[in-house]
């Protein structure tokens, strides 16, 4: 979906909700149109391509190649800009960032957006008969990721290219990107997405490049010629890892990144005596053991997978990306010891944390560092951002699987751990009992290796995603390691790229800030503030209001088409979309629609304003309590939808298969954001900026960066309930309180004796009695005890919708205040305390 669409969608809806008096006169900026030769050149560049790359005649060609011919012809113009390209082909200080999963989405616009060829690529594609949007909507999604963790990283690509600051992805190419998610008779049912189906245009493989990681086999010792011992890993089995590479380009084409992903392939694509023998499959078995590892994405997002192939995942990008980078400083600089000058290494998360045994065996084992020279280099290059406090994805691995695996790795870990407790116990920094807490060895449950504890002895800095999770992250998980070293944990909140979650997705509101404020807002988000001054302005509200409801017609349409449901696009559309977790609460959100709902039954005459709640997100297959509140949230919009006592009034509908397209096409129609978590437990969330970006005003708790938002857009114009993390700590610690709350609230009872009773469920009482069992019980995520303040402050946006004056003005505020959640931002502040690393030219 892109621009000129939603745009007629903007011209055909005219004013809504906003009074009528007209006063916002600011003359638009005239529009560029693209020069004939420009469009002329990109539609030929784009017949070549059909024609020389893909075989195809504009006569037979589908959406899909014309999205491989043009998408093809825009990587060419990436490569020209890399080649015109200033910035040193050897830059002082690169940054790389380790993540296993990057959640990209489309390209095309993204391109489209950066080369500034958006209105060019349209006039050229309709040359040829051939729509823009259509084609655009034939990319699939690059879905490397589960989620927020995901994303946060295709965020911060491309803010680095944007910013000109020399950086390097590193990452896993997945056969198979997260699951395809299909929803029948509101059960989840997984089916594998497959991607490269069609080939993947905007990549170039390099298999000169390639590079071998081991596993398994045995450490053997040698004595060198100065009678010093020297430990060889001599691995049982080795794996090709082949990279990818993608460009990343940044805002106005300034600079070009680059996103290197590996794929696992076997050193002999086959056993040609077993072959020749006759053994056909066995012959190949070695390359599918070895293919496995690139195989699939886990589809698990905040429990680790206890799962030898996680770990060899793990390591075998970990591995194949710090050979590469210290293959590359070998060649510019000569000596290792350097290292720390001219690289900045970011784990994101625990998963690359191997990074840590592994930087020390390349320096010692391989290029003869002494082991003190080592642990500088490491400590000194390495910087770890941590994503969760729960306990149960806390990364931790059985040290007999390491053993197996990587045992090498494991003796390294080992000393490291003497080394650091023993400094402890000499300075008289530790008793007996709070070693066991600084260990990095877990003796709890069986001897695990803490990586989390890993990551942060091997980082010079460790980070949180939001002000409230790292002071968390301080007093909690890390406050042993924390004392000992108080200035390593520091804060970075997250933030969204801008080019994306608002130019490219919301092209409408883009261009209605452009015209207000100035073209500047374009490279300056800082400029959006300029907003507030028409907040008030009624012409201004009214056209705010039109672009929104523009997108909301556009979203009615898929919602129509992907579910069967109809949605009133002039009633408040309540959205909560992200994966589905206890913690996140998407339960609570249907308990109020349930109560709601009963209201609405028992005083139907009261002045109800229209709601569509609307539900989207993933559960992780073997995760059976968030797979259940898909299937409660479906049945429930079965329910309601169908009963005429609340048509017009209140709607439900769970969107199946979540995705950052389905995100780009959902944000922009968002009126109400919901960020409900428990508060201590979202480390930060960046969905919420996005929604608050795009106007969505937020319902939410304090927990993670929804703190923050409160901070830059007010007090008035954000809906806060519910318990501060102090709280929920201060009610665990009093049992009992679920019973106690339930019988405080007849509304929550009435909820939940509805769903008990299978009124959701005809038939089959008993069909949610695992959700209600928590909930009624221990209530780990303190719904009950939330419940009515989140009731009230429903209530309350209710009221503030019926005052569509006071509504848009809060909502313009939410554009104009949110420009802090600029992943530039972010980016700059790693790029200054973390990484040393000095942002480019221009940017
Ligand atoms: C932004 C985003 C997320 C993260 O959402 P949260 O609400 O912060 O959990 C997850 N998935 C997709 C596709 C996203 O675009």
């Amino acid at each position: 979906m892109l621009n000129e669409d939603l745009l007629a969608g903007d011209r055909r809806s005219g004013a809504t909700h906003a009074d009528d008096r007209q006063t916002f006169r600011v003359p638009p900026a005239p529009a560029v149109p693209p020069s004939e030769d420009a469009v002329t050149l990109l539609r030929d560049a784009i017949l070549n391509k059909l024609a020389y790359a893909l075989g195809r005649t504009p006569a037979t060609a589908r959406d899909r190649d014309w999205f491989a011919a043009t998408a093809l012809a825009l990587r060419d113009r990436v490569v020209d800009a890399c080649l015109a390209s200033p910035a040193p082909a050897v830059p002082n200080k690169r940054v790389y960032y380790l993540s296993a999963e990057f959640l990209i989405g489309r390209l095309l616009s993204d391109m489209m957006g950066n080369l500034g060829l958006a209105d060019t690529a349209r006039a050229a594609l309709a040359q040829l008969g051939v729509d823009l949007d259509a084609v655009a909507g034939a990319e699939p999604d690059a879905a490397l990721g589960n989620g927020g963790l995901g994303r946060l990283a295709a965020c911060f690509m491309e803010s680095l290219a944007s910013l000109a600051i020399p950086a390097y992805g590193y990452g896993i190419r997945y056969d198979h990107g997260l699951f395809r998610q299909l929803i029948e008779d509101g059960v989840q049912r997984e089916v594998p997405e497959t991607w490269l189906a069609e080939g993947n245009p905007w990549e170039f493989e390099r298999p000169e490049a390639a590079c071998s990681v081991g596993f398994g086999g045995e450490v053997a010792m040698t004595v060198q010629p100065d009678g010093s011992i020297r430990r060889v890993w001599r691995p049982a089995e080795t794996v090709r890892a082949v990279p990818h590479d993608t460009t990343v380009l940044g805002w106005r084409a300034k600079h070009v990144n680059v996103l290197r992903l590996w794929q696992a392939r076997a050193e002999e694509p086959v056993d040609l005596g077993r072959f020749n023998g006759g053994d056909h499959v066995g012959a190949v078995a070695e390359r599918s053991r070895a293919e496995a590892i690139s195989r699939v994405l886990y589809p698990s997002d905040s429990t680790p997978a206890g799962h030898e192939l996680r770990l060899r995942q793990e390591f075998f990008f970990t591995s194949a990306s710090l050979q590469d980078l210290v293959r590359r400083h070998v060649a510019e600089r000569g000596d290792l010891r350097s290292l720390p000058d001219h690289a900045a290494i970011q784990l994101n998360d625990t998963h690359p944390a191997i990074a840590v045994p592994e930087l020390m065996r390349l320096l010692v084992d391989e290029h003869g560092l002494s082991w003190e020279d080592a642990w500088h280099v490491t400590t000194h290059t390495l910087a770890y951002t941590n994503h969760t406090l729960l306990p149960e994805a806390l990364e931790t691995w059985p040290v007999e699987l390491m053993e197996r695996l990587l045992p090498r790795h494991m003796q390294i870990i080992y000393l490291i751990n003497w080394m650091h407790l023993e400094s402890l116990s000499k300075h008289g920094r530790v008793d007996a009992g709070s070693l066991a807490a600084v260990s990095l060895i877990d003796e709890t449950h069986g001897k695990r290796v803490r990586m989390g504890h890993l990551a942060f002895l091997g980082a010079r800095r460790v980070n949180g995603v939001s002000a409230l999770h790292t002071e968390l992250m301080r007093q909690t998980v890390f406050a042993p390691l924390h004392a000992l070293d108080t200035d390593k944990i520091v804060n970075k909140t997250n933030g969204i790229t801008f080019r994306r979650w608002l130019h490219n997705a919301n092209p409408g509101l883009t261009r209605l800030a452009v015209e207000a404020v100035g073209a500047r807002v374009l490279d300056d988000p800082g400029a959006l503030d300029g907003l507030a001054a028409f907040a008030e302005d009624a012409g201004f509200q009214a056209r705010y209001a039109a672009v929104r409801r523009g997108r909301k017609e556009a979203l009615a349409r898929v919602v129509k088409e992907r579910t069967g449901i109809r949605l009133d696009p002039g009633a408040l559309f309540d959205v909560q979309i992200k994966r589905i977790h206890e913690y996140k609460r998407q339960l609570l959100n249907i308990l109020e629609t349930v109560a709601l709902y009963q209201a609405i039954l028992a005083e139907p005459h009261r002045d109800w304003p229209a709601r569509v709640k609307i539900f989207a997100g993933k559960a992780a297959p073997s995760y059976h309590q968030a797979k259940l509140i898909i299937r409660l949230a479906s049945d429930v919009a079965k329910r309601v939808n169908a009963d005429p006592a609340v048509a017009g009034r209140l709607t439900v509908a769970f969107v199946p298969n979540y995705s950052v397209s389905l995100a780009e096409a959902i944000i922009p129609a968002a009126d109400l954001s919901e960020q409900i978590s428990t508060a201590g437990l979202e480390a930060s969330g960046t969905g919420n900026m996005k929604l608050a970006l795009n106007g969505a005003l937020t319902i939410g708790t304090l927990d993670g960066a929804n703190i923050e938002i409160k901070e830059h857009v007010g007090d008035d114009n954000i809906f806060i309930f519910g318990l501060d993390a102090a709280g929920v700590q201060a009610t665990k610690a009093e049992p009992g309180y679920a019973a106690r709350a339930i019988a405080a609230s007849p509304r929550l009872k009435a909820a939940l004796d509805l769903i008990a009773s299978g009124g959701f469920s005809p038939g089959e009482p008993d069909r949610f009695r695992p959700l209600l069992d928590e909930v009624t019980g221990p209530d780990r995520y303190l719904l009950t005890v939330d419940f009515d303040d989140y009731w009230r402050a429903q209530r309350a946006v209710d009221a503030a919708w019926r005052r569509p004056h006071g509504w848009w003005r809060a909502a313009i505020l939410n554009t104009a205040r949110t420009a802090w959640f600029s992943s530039d931002r972010t980016m700059r502040e790693y790029a200054e305390d973390i990484w040393r690393v000095r942002v480019g030219p221009g940017a």
